[in-house]
């Protein structure tokens, strides 16, 4: 068989652009050290939290709990207030009320929660200090009091439940605050609902690096590892009820921007 030269250099030409495009730097992107490339936007850093006070957020962070109300959340059962009890501060989970879930969608974000089991502690495995952050509702960063209580490592605090166990336990005791910083980069799908590209999270539990851009294998269930299904971009975060008296501060959210392609 003859291959002509021009169909080679054709698949060479897209081979090439390919492993291009791949670095995440396109063919459009900008030379290197352009000068008219478009000024990151000025954010002021906020403050990082203290066992007795929470920090505060950066300039352009969506403020998800603040300290007072629950009103940028609402009841997962029926989508009226959410339930939960707020006081001195923090807000709290009422049993057999049912999740909660925010009133507005997020897709890929930046977000900053913390969160403390009881004191004392109560229960063992995963009856102990139980709830989950589930970013748009289906993947779940769990919750639990995993200080000194085994469960299955899957299903540990800072687990994308069912899918990955945190890369080293750094669990704070009951009683005390911690904290999650999670970078989500929500899943993408084709207009005929295939996937594109699987969610990825990234976490820091108490400031230790736990989970790396781990890829989801599509949501977070128990005993079940299913497949993606098509969904929007953007989706409630909501908290879970499990039964447990977990508690909740300092609660804000950015989303993530794609940065600037060159015109
Ligand atoms: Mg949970």
């Amino acid at each position: 068989m003859i291959v002509k030269p021009f169909r080679i250099s054709l698949a060479v030409a897209t081979l090439v652009l390919g492993a291009w495009a791949g670095w995440g730097q396109s063919g459009r992107d900008w030379p290197v050290h352009d000068r008219s490339r478009p000024q990151p936007e000025i954010v002021t850093p906020g403050t990082f939290s203290m066992p007795e006070e929470p920090g505060t957020p950066p300039s352009d962070a969506i403020v998800l709990f603040g300290g007072t109300d629950l009103s940028r959340w609402r009841s997962q059962k029926d989508g009226g207030p959410a339930p939960w009890k707020v006081e001195n501060g923090y807000f709290e989970v009422v049993k057999e009320t049912g999740g909660i879930e925010t009133k507005e969608g997020y897709g890929s974000c930046q977000l900053h929660v913390e969160w403390q089991a009881p004191s004392p502690p109560k229960g063992e495995d995963q009856d102990r200090g139980n709830s989950g952050v589930f970013l748009m509702g289906l993947y779940e960063v769990q919750v639990l009091d995993s200080f000194g209580s085994r469960t299955y490592p899957d299903g540990q605090a800072a687990a994308l439940y069912g899918q990955y166990p945190p890369l080293v336990n750094a669990s704070r005791p009951p009683g005390e605050w911690q904290v999650y910083d999670i970078a989500f980069e929500a899943p993408r799908f084709d207009d005929d609902g295939s996937l594109l590209k699987p969610a990825r999270a990234t976490v820091f539990h108490n400031g230790v690096l736990v989970q790396h851009a781990s890829e989801l294998t599509g949501p977070t269930e128990h005993k079940a590892r299913p497949p993606y299904k098509a969904h929007p971009s953007r989706l409630p975060l909501s908290l879970q009820d499990h039964g447990h008296p977990v508690r909740f501060r300092n609660i804000w959210i950015r989303e993530l921007r794609e940065r600037p392609a060159r015109p």
